[in-house]
């Protein structure tokens, strides 16, 4: 399903042109026209989903394979001697296109590397605490009883 409106959507299923790396029945994988490194790729399913949580799971579990199999192609044609995946999901997660997609982005020697997060510090009980509230969440998404 495509949605009104939404650029992804035109780009994943041709209709607005795109340098495309490759495509099938499920995605179209293009590059970004504002990348972070040479041959920085997106792959888009054709289908409108606004992000990963709203993913049909079929759809999915095609993604990791494909990114997998994309940056080895950066790498062996391009170069890269590494590469980065990464999906963001939501505006506070800097997703800016509300259509789901994948960044594959080819590094390269002594090129800058992802950028990064300092990491905190938290004890092992608040590891603890946080770790049972998402527990608890994910048992409530599935509907299981919580005892
Ligand atoms: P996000 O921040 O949502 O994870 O990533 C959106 C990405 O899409 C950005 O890296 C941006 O450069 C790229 N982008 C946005 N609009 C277009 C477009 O029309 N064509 C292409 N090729 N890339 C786009
Ligand atoms: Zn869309």
């Amino acid at each position: 399903m495509k949605e009104d409106n939404c650029i992804f959507c035109k780009i994943a299923n041709g209709e607005i042109p795109s340098a495309t790396v490759y495509e099938d029945e499920d995605f179209r994988v293009i590059l970004d026209m504002g990348p972070a490194s040479k041959g920085h790729g997106l792959i888009l399913p054709k289908h409108h989903f606004k992000d990963l949580c709203e993913a049909d799971e079929k759809v999915a579990a095609k993604l990791f394979p494909l990114a997998g199999k994309i940056g080895h192609a950066m790498k062996t044609g391009l170069g890269a001697s590494g590469f980065n995946v990464v999906q963001n999901n939501g505006a506070s997660a800097g997703q800016t296109v509300f259509h789901l997609h994948v960044h594959v982005i080819p590094r390269y020697e002594g090129g800058p590397v992802m950028v990064s997060w300092t990491p905190g510090k938290e004890d092992g009980k608040e590891l603890e605490r946080t770790a049972e509230i998402i527990k608890d969440a994910l048992h409530m998404q599935n509907g299981d009883d919580i005892t």
